[in-house]
């Protein structure tokens, strides 16, 4: 129940804590001031009660003594009573007694001065006195008593009258309670306060206070018995009018007599009442005060501790909770704590993101990494496959022939060579294709990147495409309409690209389809185009139209292919910087576009490349060198050039015959092979260039060492051609043409 509470009930709590110890302390020192006043009233009241008694015991003192001086008349001795009485007379005249009175021993007034001397008087008002004054023979003061003569309240002072040694008479003399009453009123006391004189018996003598209704009355009982019991004493009681009264008293051993002083208690707790009142209303005000200050505090400092929820809430979400700045330096540091916690949390965030994102990301890789295993493992499958069907159509017809022993009949014989050849070419095809894809995919192709006039590619890829399409009875256009810019590629994968996307066109149509090569400038790039009428590519099946292999389905046709052409062209386009890609509509056709970028130069600024011109009977005294070792090979080098017409063909089959041969007969082209029984075709064209005769004749080395490592050595080397086995006759063919340009001389003869 403690613990739970708001900070307006502890500050609240605080006040009361601070106030009420202060309140209570405040009181006990008005109860002890009043207990200390009291006191000091007491004391004061009991001096003054004492100087009272005492002025009261001078007073009749004084008369005792005067009586006794008048006791020793010498009329009295001589039994003049009437000389007495003048003498009397005489004495009061300067006496403060209201009468003198002479009484026998029997009690019986002899003389009173109030009446005339002789008259009859009445007896001794207080028989009592004259007997106590026969007894001790000591001077008596009465008690109060209503005197006979003087019909009145009076006291009497008495004294015995000897006359040779015995008491003849007691004289006494009348003392009013006037005569008292000016002796409290000559003390000066304070107006509230009440003072009395009291005889022996209790009887009030003298008050300050309606003497003339209370003289003559008794004094509060239980007021009497006290000052019986003790001669001085403080108590508590309350006055005759039944007044509570604080009240002192003083009893004189002499005449037995008390005046007793009080004041009422009334009065004496007003001061003491005033201040608790007042301390009261000063705890009350404070205990307000204080409580509202707590209040409007303790609101204020959950206000501000309040205005931290929010911030505290937002430590969850993303961002930086905004602070508020309180009124209170604490709040504002718990604030700030909040603000680095949010900070510290944001981080915490932001390296769990970080973790989860490497997480992610080494995930991805791994993914990645599986894929492109898999991928591996299936390209592998994928190729093994691809290389056993040529290899059986080879392996079966060569066993065939082998078997036949030459008893086959000539078509068939012919037809099997055929197959294999057709299967050979095939099998090639995809090595080629292969190790094209493995060089480009380790970085190994050397992309000769230069301008390059799309027109004159566009017609270059044509002439190949056209005859496919007319084979295959597809209509094939080139539209050359477009003002193109020059693009920077490598020609002969350009060519290659375009070749490849054109035969897929051609192979992948309907008869009497329909083929257009096309080319249009896109922002900074020429885009190649080329459209067929064939079957299109399904939706399903257009993310693995680049996967090598992946023929979607053609492998189950009749239509030729390797499922690696554009994949390889992928590649290529990728390496020239370019971008590829196709759009495909089933049963209506494909489009497939090949993206390049395009040269800076315009194409009017472009070297065009010269296109090559075919060799001609002019040519006819053109001599080409062959060094080769192994004469098969020479055979089919000599087939080669006899049906390109007008060359003339030299063989050595060493270097050294080669070189020899080179100097004597200086032919327009040597061909080397690499291997040779006394050297590398390296020393060969070594040789041509170091001879002075011999440095300007073009070398080609024609190797089956087909490595990206070897041809980059040829190339180093100087060779000005590389032509791989087994080579097509065709290219052969085309570097005939180009390299074995008429001489200057036949060019410029009629
Ligand atoms: P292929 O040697 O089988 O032609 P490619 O890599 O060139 O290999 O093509 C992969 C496959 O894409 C083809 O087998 C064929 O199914 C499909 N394809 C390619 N070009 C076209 C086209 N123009 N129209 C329809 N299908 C095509």
């Amino acid at each position: 129940m403690w613990h739970h509470k708001t900070i307006r009930f502890w500050l609240i709590s605080l006040v009361i804590a601070c106030v009420l110890p202060v309140t209570l302390a405040a009181s006990f020192l008005i109860v002890h001031s009043y207990r200390q006043n009291t006191a000091f009233v007491g004391q004061s009241t009991m001096a003054t009660s004492r100087a009272l008694i005492q002025a009261v015991d001078a007073e009749l003192h004084g008369v005792q003594s005067a009586l006794q001086a008048l006791a020793t008349s010498p009329h009295l001795a001589a039994g003049d009573l009437a000389g007495f009485y003048r003498q009397s007379r005489e004495a009061l005249s300067v006496l403060t007694g209201s009468n003198v009175v002479l009484s026998d021993p029997a009690a019986q007034q002899v003389l009173n001065t109030l009446r005339p001397f002789g008259t009859a008087l009445p007896r001794h008002g207080q028989p009592d006195v004259v007997r106590r004054i026969l007894d001790t023979g000591e001077p008596v003061i009465s008690d109060l008593f209503l005197g006979p003569v003087v019909s009145n309240w009076v006291i009497a002072v008495e004294v015995p009258v000897r006359v040779d040694g015995k008491i003849i008479y007691t004289l006494a003399m009348g003392v009013t309670p006037e005569r008292l009453n000016d002796i409290l009123r000559r003390q000066n006391i304070p107006p509230n306060w009440v003072a009395a004189i009291f005889d022996g018996t209790g009887t009030i003598v003298a008050r300050t206070h309606a003497p003339d209704q209370f003289v003559g009355k008794k004094g509060a009982p239980e007021f009497i018995r006290r000052f019986i019991e003790v001669a001085e004493a403080s108590v508590e009681t309350t006055t005759v009018e039944g007044i509570p009264i604080f009240s002192s008293f003083s009893r004189s051993p002499r005449s037995g007599w008390t005046v007793g002083m009080g004041i009422p208690i009334a009065d004496l707790a007003a001061n003491a009442r005033q201040s608790i009142v007042f301390n009261a209303a000063i705890a009350v005000t404070l205990l307000a005060l204080g409580c509202l200050a707590a209040a409007v505090f303790g609101a204020r400092i959950s206000r501000s501790i309040r205005s931290l929820t929010a911030p505290a809430l937002a430590l969850g979400s993303p961002g930086s909770p905004s602070i508020p700045v309180t009124e209170i330096i604490e709040v504002d540091e718990v604030g700030q704590a909040l603000d680095r916690a949010s900070h510290l949390i944001a981080e915490r965030e932001r390296e769990r993101a970080q973790r989860e994102a490497d997480t992610r990301k080494a995930l991805v890789a791994k993914q990645v990494a599986e894929e492109a295993n898999r991928a591996k493992s299936e390209f592998l499958a994928s190729m093994s496959h691809e290389l056993r069907t040529p290899l059986t159509a080879i392996s079966g017809f060569a066993q065939l022939l082998h078997r036949s022993g030459g008893t086959l009949a000539r078509e068939r014989r012919i037809r099997y060579t055929e197959n294999i050849m057709q299967a050979s070419e095939h099998l090639e095809n995809i090595i080629n294709d292969v190790l094209d894809m493995a060089r480009l995919e380790s970085g190994h192709v050397k992309l000769d990147l230069e301008t390059l006039d799309c027109l004159e590619i566009m017609t270059e890829a044509s002439r190949t495409l056209e005859l496919q399409a007319r084979k295959s009875g597809i209509v094939f256009t080139v539209d050359t309409s477009a003002n193109l810019p020059l693009v920077t590629a490598d020609r002969t994968r350009l060519i290659q690209v375009l070749l490849n996307l054109g035969s897929n066109a051609i192979k992948y149509n309907v008869s009497d389809g329909w083929v257009q090569l096309s080319a249009i400038p896109v922002d900074s790039m020429v885009r190649f185009i080329v459209r067929d009428t064939g079957p299109g590519i399904a939706p399903e099946l257009r993310d693995q139209i680049f996967q090598p292999f992946n023929r979607l389905g053609a492998e189950l046709t009749q239509i030729e292919g390797t499922g690696i052409g554009l994949a390889l062209s992928r590649r290529l386009v990728l390496a020239m910087n370019g971008r590829i890609g196709f759009e495909s509509t089933v049963g209506q056709g494909s489009k497939f576009w090949v993206d390049l970028p395009a040269a800076d130069e315009t194409a009017a600024a472009a070297p065009r490349i010269a296109t090559p011109r075919p060799a001609t009977a002019s040519d006819a005294r053109t001599t080409v060198l062959y060094v080769e070792d192994k004469i098969p090979n020479v055979e089919l080098m000599r087939g080669v050039v006899e049906q390109a017409g007008g060359i003339r063909l030299l063989d050595a089959q060493t270097v050294k015959d080669g070189l020899a041969i080179a100097r004597s007969m200086k032919p327009d082209l040597v061909i080397t092979d690499i291997h040779l029984p006394d050297g590398k075709g390296y020393d060969v064209l070594q040789g041509l260039r170091e001879d002075p005769s011999t440095a300007h004749i073009p070398v080609v080395a024609l190797t089956a060492d087909a490595m990206p490592a070897n041809m980059d050595n040829m190339r180093r080397a100087g060779f000005d051609h590389i032509v791989t086995k087994p080579f097509k006759i065709a290219e052969l063919e085309t570097l005939l043409r180009n390299r074995l340009q008429p001489a200057p001389a036949v060019k410029g003869s009629p």
